[in-house]
C-alpha cells in the first residue's frame, strides 16, 4: 500500500492566532483540513458571535486562491456571558461551539471561567440546545500537581456537571491520560474528546530526558508512556467518540525558547502525516480516516466532507523553522524528523 486517500479531514481544535500570524497559519492548516474549529483565545478573547463572525472573515482574507477552507467559530466562555447568546450560537451559520478554559489553565485563559457552578445557568442553555461545550479539562489549583490536573478535573468537574446536565454535548479537548480516555469511553454518546498528534507521538521522557526540549512543552503537558498507550489504543479504535483536534498552539521560537516558555506545539504545517505516522505505528491506518475525517464531523451534526486528500508513502523532512513573525520564525513539531507519509 503505497497511497491512502481519505475523505478531506477536519481539525476540531486550532490556534490560528490574529493578526500577521494569520499569514503562516491559515496557509498551513487549509492545505489539508476543508474545517477547522478555531479557538477563541485571542486578546482580548471572541466572546460574541458578532465578534466570531469577524474574526472569521479576517482568516477568510488569508485562505489562498483556489482553496476552499471553512473556518468554524467558537465563542470564549467567561463568567459574564449571557445565557441569550447560546440561541446565538444556534441560529449562528458560522459558530459551532462554546470553549471554556478554567481561568489560569494555558495561552490567555485569565478571562476564562472562575467557577463552573457560576455558569451553570448558561450550561443549561447550552444542554437545551444542543450546542457543544468544549473543554480545556484541567483544574488550576495552584497545589495540584501538573501531572494530575486532568485526572482531578474528571472528578472534580465533570463527574458533577454531568450529573446535573446529563444531555450535555462535552468535547474533552486534547486528552492526555488513560483516565480521560476511560472516562470518555464510559459516558454516552454525547461525551467525546480529541486527540492532538503529540500527545499519541511523545510522552514526557522526550521532553525531558537528555535535556529540556521547549518545544514539547504544551498544556496539558505530556504525560508518561503509559498513557500515551491508551491514547493510541482509543484513537485507532475506530471509535467515534474520539477524533482529530491537533491543538496546534503557534509561539515563535523566541518565546517558547527562553526562561518561561510558552506552552503549545506548531503542528499545522504536517498534521495529518503527523497522525498518519501515529496510525502507521499501531498497525492501524485503515483507521485514520473515521479519526480524521468521520467522527467529529458527525459528533458537530456537519455534514461529513466530500472532496478527498492522498497520502502517499514518500519521506520528506519536516523544516527545521518556518518564518512565522517579522524576524521571529517558528519551529514546527517533529523539525527536522522524517515523516513516513506525505500530502499529495
Ligand atoms: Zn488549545
Amino acid at each position: 500500500m503505497d497511497t491512502i486517500t481519505l475523505l478531506q479531514p477536519d481539525d476540531w481544535h486550532a490556534h490560528l492566532r490574529d493578526g500577521e500570524a494569520l499569514r503562516r497559519t491559515v496557509p498551513d492548516l487549509a492545505k489539508q483540513f476543508h474545517r477547522a474549529i478555531c479557538m477563541p483565545n485571542l486578546v482580548p478573547p471572541v466572546k460574541t458571535v458578532e465578534e466570531a463572525i469577524a474574526y472569521r472573515q479576517r482568516i477568510l482574507a488569508h485562505v489562498p486562491n483556489g482553496i476552499d477552507f471553512d473556518p468554524r467559530m467558537v465563542l470564549y466562555f467567561t463568567d459574564h456571558t449571557p445565557a441569550e447568546e447560546v440561541v446565538k450560537i444556534k441560529q449562528s451559520d458560522a459558530v459551532n461551539a462554546i470553549k471554556l478554559y478554567p481561568a489560569g489553565a494555558t495561552t490567555n485563559s485569565e478571562n476564562g471561567v472562575s467557577d463552573i457552578r457560576k455558569v451553570y445557568p448558561v450550561i443549561e442553555q447550552l444542554e437545551e440546545h444542543q450546542v457543544p461545550l468544549l473543554l480545556h479539562g484541567e483544574v488550576t489549583h495552584s497545589h495540584v500537581d501538573i501531572f494530575d490536573r486532568e485526572k482531578r478535573y474528571l472528578d472534580e468537574v465533570l463527574v458533577p456537571l454531568l450529573r446535573q446536565f446529563p444531555q450535555l454535548k462535552i468535547v474533552l479537548e486534547h486528552i492526555t491520560t488513560a483516565d480521560a480516555a476511560n472516562f470518555v469511553l464510559e459516558q454516552g454518546r454525547n461525551v467525546a474528546a480529541t486527540i492532538t498528534p503529540q500527545h499519541l507521538l511523545f510522552n514526557r521522557n522526550h521532553m525531558l530526558v537528555g535535556g529540556i526540549k521547549p518545544h514539547f512543552y504544551c498544556l496539558p503537558i505530556l504525560k508518561r508512556q503509559t498513557h500515551q498507550t491508551t491514547l493510541l489504543e482509543v484513537a485507532t479504535s475506530g471509535n467515534p467518540k474520539f477524533f482529530l483536534g491537533t491543538d496546534s498552539a503557534p509561539h515563535a521560537q523566541s518565546k517558547k525558547e527562553q526562561a518561561c516558555g510558552c506552552a503549545g506545539c506548531y503542528s499545522a504545517p504536517n498534521a495529518i502525516e503527523l497522525y498518519a505516522q501515529a496510525f502507521e505505528q499501531m498497525g492501524k491506518l485503515d483507521k485514520l480516516e473515521g479519526f480524521a475525517s468521520h467522527f467529529g464531523a458527525d459528533f458537530y451534526g456537519l455534514a461529513r466532507n466530500t472532496k478527498t486528500i492522498t497520502l502517499v508513502r514518500q519521506s520528506i523532512q519536516v523544516p527545521a523553522q518556518l518564518d512565522y513573525l517579522d524576524n521571529d520564525p517558528i519551529i514546527p513539531l517533529y523539525a527536522g524528523q522524517t515523516l513516513n507519509w506525505s500530502l499529495q
